[in-house]
């Protein structure tokens, strides 16, 4: 998420939030983007792949939209994933990132030279 009051012209590092635990990017803290400038921090990202890939816990309500993919529960069902567990953010149980974002997103933050982000184990 953006700041409010961003320029979106002239968007700083800064202006850029988690949208799960509002922290502002900075330089040792990994951010991946989603849809409509949605992002995950890499902090958030580990807690969300201990909880739904190494735990397999599910802690998200019974609707609920991804903002990084955009999907939402009936999207889910159509493609066939209708009981996908998310992760809901700790400040906001209503914002929840699907297992297949918190897969994408930790493959390439795993891969990045950029970062020493690894998977939990
Ligand atoms: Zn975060
Ligand atoms: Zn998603």
């Amino acid at each position: 998420m953006r700041k409010p009051g961003t320029d979106e012209q002239n968007v700083q590092m800064s202006d850029v939030l988690c949208d799960f635990c509002h922290r502002e990017w900075r330089e040792d803290v990994p951010m991946v983007e989603g849809h409509h400038g949605s992002c995950i921090c890499g902090n958030c990202l580990s807690l969300a792949f201990r909880s739904v890939m190494l735990d397999k816990v599910n802690d998200a309500p019974a609707e609920w939209q991804c903002p990084l993919c955009l999907e939402a529960s009936a999207d889910r069902a159509e493609l066939g994933r209708a009981d996908e567990p998310g992760w809901p953010s700790p400040l906001d149980p209503e914002v929840v990132v699907c297992r297949r974002c918190i897969k994408q997103a930790s493959g390439a933050l795993h891969k990045s030279s950029d970062y020493d982000w690894r998977k939990p184990v």
